[in-house]
């Protein structure tokens, strides 16, 4: 029997106690679709489905040694950034992945749906100086669009916009998550040349919590199975709508988005 290799998968980003956002649904995700999921843990998240109690980041320098073992020998066909909590964790991890030959895609995480901020405020600008021009792909909410570039979006004519002034700040191209508009959610993806709008059913169910993490890791699972952009985001877009439609109760508040049904 030979035994093939799957396509190789890196999250960077925050562990979510709860299981539900985070590398735990970057994990998840990558392995419904196929890949072999590897994860560099950046910060460490006390959390449930009421929210983020508290969370405590990892020394840069663990950071970076996680990296360099999985790149010095495994390898990897795409990369997914989630949170990295402070300017020293996104430099350092900004740093690495420019010398990266592969698809990298940045989401460029800020708050939970709770509220709980998952960025220090000074660590935007290093998230826009250094980490979105080593981005592929970043896959901003409106709320994060506006963090990023002060561009506010009131309505989908808006999404254009936000693209184009994302696009500015270096990454290759600019997936505008749209769903917080009123009507049907609708997704603007860009390269500045070619515009992709992707719709879906609302699906009336509270339980979302992870539905950023799940997408990004989607995206990056497709780029590393092959597909060129427009077709990862697509089928990225088909497998959180699954996933969200099966969303479940935990806890006593927001449960998780299912990747197991
Ligand atoms: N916790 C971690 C570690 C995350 O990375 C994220 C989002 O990226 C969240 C929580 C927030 O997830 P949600 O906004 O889907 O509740």
């Amino acid at each position: 029997m030979t035994v093939s290799t799957p396509p190789l998968v890196l999250t960077v980003a925050g562990s979510d106690s709860g299981g539900g956002a985070g590398i735990q649904a970057d994990l998840k995700t990558m392995l419904a679709l196929g890949v072999h999921g590897m994860s560099v843990i950046a910060a460490v998240t006390a959390q449930n489905s009421l929210g983020v109690q508290g969370y405590w980041e990892l020394p840069p320098e663990a950071v970076r040694a996680q990296l360099n073992s999985v790149l010095g020998d495994i390898g990897v066909h795409a990369v997914k950034t989630g949170m990295l909590a402070s300017p020293t964790l996104v430099e350092t991890v900004a740093e690495v992945l420019a010398e990266v030959d592969a698809p990298v895609v940045v989401d460029p995480v800020g708050v939970s749906k709770h509220g709980d901020s998952l960025l220090a405020p000074e660590a935007v600008d290093t998230v826009k100086t250094r980490l979105l021009p080593v981005a592929t792909v970043a896959t901003p909410n409106l709320w994060e669009v506006t963090q990023l570039t002060g561009v506010k979006v009131e309505d989908e004519r808006g999404l254009r916009r936000a693209a184009d002034a994302v696009l500015a700040l270096g990454p290759r191209w600019a997936l505008i998550k749209g769903g917080h508009l009123s009507g049907e959610p609708v997704d603007l993806l860009t390269d500045g040349d070619r515009e992709f709008r992707f719709t879906a059913q609302r699906y009336d169910n509270r339980h979302t919590h992870g539905t950023g993490c799940t997408l990004a890791s989607a995206i990056a699972s497709y780029l590393a199975l092959g597909e060129d952009m427009p077709e990862a985001v697509r089928k990225a877009k088909d497998y959180v709508t699954g996933a969200l439609a099966h969303g479940f109760p935990l806890g006593s508040g927001i449960g998780p988005v299912d990747h197991a049904w």
